[in-house]
């Protein structure tokens, strides 16, 4: 099996050429000064980290998983001591406030370091990527006084995170969650209550762990007004941050055996009047919560996305040694006994298939970190106000469509490989079971589309949409005096015109009938998706079209080449997803609940 590879000639060209994050990380006095070189040095040595420490214990990580025994989460061999060095390296304060002893590196950079932690090792990048998140609601709604308690230690990753949302009765719809919260008389609470599927709520890793808890308070509104945000720490800590060697009442009732990131313990947490403290303001926990889901949704994108580029680079090579058949057109290798895959069109479908969109997966993902930065370090409030809006339009698409794409893609990848994509010794099976979970948590892509349609576009009245009208009539306005992109810009201009017919006829349906809004949604999110990544394509192929000639000729040559495939066999798909949303509702509903 081929060593994962960090994609760093991909991620430079993108950073520098099709986005230009330099200027933009200039005009952004709150973060850092983020250079190229900066940048540059950073991705290399992220992927040094992701190629010799993470990816070496995936495989092993898999088949050991984690174990629990009597309240203990043990994690597989190898797991502490990579997490020692990762902690030691600095890579867990990368995104934090710089007060508290973070970096203060913006999330566009981040992301792409977190896509390749997912590539090598989803397992170990969740235990950082909940920690981060976990940092990151602190600091924006935790007191000057929780903030200087628990973030330095976590941004040091001495100290872990958690966010402990569901509830055996309650996954999406978190209105109807029991844990309560009892207040108590020296400020603090006590809660109790039972959490599931808490990712990294135990292990060997560190030697605490805090966790971010929704809970109510027992006067609190019923439904999502009612709902608290409270940070409880596995071990209580004193005003010097220091463990006061107490620990708190909150421990790990059992582990989840599941398809797949096995190394990752995913846990039933019980708290059993466990003292909490309020994080941000009473019963507006939920919208506080929302502040680390968008960062998180973002991070699942990035999850399938790298599973996807660590398969494509398995599949790719295999396709260019195994030999199989004929190509159609005659011998490729009339001295070998066969050609190598990679002669078949339909082997090369797959493979152009899954790299089209994991080029273009990273490409919105960047796009969307970069709304994240803007809205929270420009210096204008009318560029955060206008970023924080694309932010909330980006993230359910970027979520749901590249979590699909990128699980796609590993089904595809193991195809390539035939059976042996099927066994375990080449690694793609567990690429297919580590990336199906990205399209059930941070919100289920249902649920994610379902807000596209509903809240994002219909309720919005298409002013999220207008927005990113305007970000593609500025890029559209910038290549008209470039002849080469002409054609290319036709497929956007297409999916454009498309997207505008689905919208409009869903406004206008769900006027008179409310279910077409969730009849149409998963639809219109596909048709989002394909819409954001021809846009990212266009970009790309810009980018590539202006630098050609240099000393990466063929590489560029090689991104033009996918980009050809994918506006050519690849967009044409929004005219089904269209038919698909004018059909309606009304077949979907047709039949009664004893039918099914
Ligand atoms: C491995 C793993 C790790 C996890 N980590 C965490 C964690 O760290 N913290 C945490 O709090 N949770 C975590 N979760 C929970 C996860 O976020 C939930 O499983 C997920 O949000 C869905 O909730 P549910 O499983 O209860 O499904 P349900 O809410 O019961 O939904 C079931 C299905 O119905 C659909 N559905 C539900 N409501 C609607 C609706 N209104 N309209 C249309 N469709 C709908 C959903 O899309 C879904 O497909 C984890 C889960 C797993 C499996």
């Amino acid at each position: 099996m081929p060593a994962y590879r960090a994609p760093i000639q991909d991620i430079g060209f993108l950073l520098n050429n099709v986005f230009d994050a330099d200027s933009l990380f200039s005009s952004m006095p709150g973060t850092v000064e983020v250079t190229t070189d900066l940048t540059s040095a950073i991705v290399e040595e992220a992927g040094k980290i992701a190629e010799g420490l993470l990816a070496p214990i995936n495989q092993s990580g898999d088949q050991q998983s984690c174990q629990y025994n009597d309240g203990v989460v043990t994690t597989p061999d190898g797991f502490k001591e990579a997490y020692k060095a990762y902690a030691e390296g600095g890579w867990a304060g990368l995104t934090g406030e710089i007060t508290y002893g973070g970096q203060g590196m913006p999330k566009t950079l981040s992301a792409l370091i977190e896509e390749m932690s997912f590539a090598a090792n989803s397992s170990f990048a969740l235990f950082t990527i909940l920690t981060t998140g976990a940092t990151l609601t602190l600091s924006h709604h935790g007191s000057d006084e929780l903030k200087l308690r628990y973030l330095p230690k976590m941004y040091e990753g001495i100290w872990t995170g958690t966010m402990c949302l569901t509830e055996p009765h309650a996954g999406t719809d978190l209105g109807m969650i029991k844990t309560r919260a009892v207040p108590n008389a020296d400020g603090s609470y006590s809660l109790s209550g039972t959490k599931i599927f808490i990712t990294a709520g135990e292990h060997d890793l560190a030697e605490n762990i805090v966790h971010l808890v929704l809970a109510k308070l027992p006067d609190a509104p019923a439904g999502p007004r009612g709902i608290s945000l409270f940070l409880v720490p596995k071990m209580l800590v004193d005003e010097n941050s220091e463990l006061t060697g107490e620990r708190n009442g909150v421990r790990c009732g059992s582990i989840e055996h599941k398809m797949g990131i096995k190394a990752s313990p995913t846990c039933v947490m019980n708290f059993d009047e466990a003292t909490g403290y309020l994080v941000g303001e009473l019963n507006n926990g939920l919208s506080h919560m929302f502040t680390m889901m968008n960062y998180e949704r973002l991070s699942m994108g990035l999850q399938a996305n790298g599973l996807a580029d660590s398969a494509y680079q398995v599949a790719a090579a295999y396709a260019k040694d195994r030999v199989q058949g004929r190509a159609p057109s005659g011998p490729q290798q009339p001295e070998a006994s066969a050609d190598p895959l990679l002669v078949h069109p339909d082997v090369r479908r797959l493979l152009l298939t899954i790299r089209a969109n994991i080029l273009a997966g990273r490409s919105l993902s960047i796009f969307a970190a970069m709304q994240l930065d803007i809205s929270r370090f420009h210096p204008d409030a009318a560029a955060r106000t206008r970023a924080d809006k694309l932010v909330s339009l980006l993230i359910p698409v970027q979520k749901a469509y590249c979590t699909d794409r990128g699980f796609d893609a590993c089904v595809m990848a193991q195809q390539v490989l035939g059976g042996h994509g099927y066994v375990a010794e080449w690694g793609l099976e567990q690429n297919v079971r580590d990336a199906r979970i990205a399209q059930i948590y941070e919100g289920a892509n249902g649920v994610q589309a379902l807000d596209l349609m509903g809240r994002k576009t219909v309720r919005a009245n298409g002013e999220l949409l207008a927005l990113l009208s305007e970000e593609m009539d500025a890029f559209v306005a910038s290549q008209a005096g470039v002849p080469a992109m002409q054609s290319y810009l036709v497929s956007l201009a297409t999916c454009r015109k498309v997207l505008s017919d689905a919208t409009l006829f869903v406004i206008d349906s769900a006027a008179s009938n409310p279910e077409e809004i969730g009849a149409a949604s998963y639809a219109y999110m596909e048709l989002m998706g394909l819409t954001l990544y021809c846009f990212m394509w266009q970009r790309i192929l810009a980018a590539a079209l202006a630098d050609k000639g240099g000393d990466n000729a063929e590489y560029l040559d090689g991104l033009v080449k996918v980009g050809e495939f994918f506006l050519a066999r690849q967009v044409p798909r929004v005219h089904s997803l269209l038919a698909e949303i004018e059909a309606g509702s009304e077949s979907l509903m047709a039949m009664a609940a004893n039918q099914f």
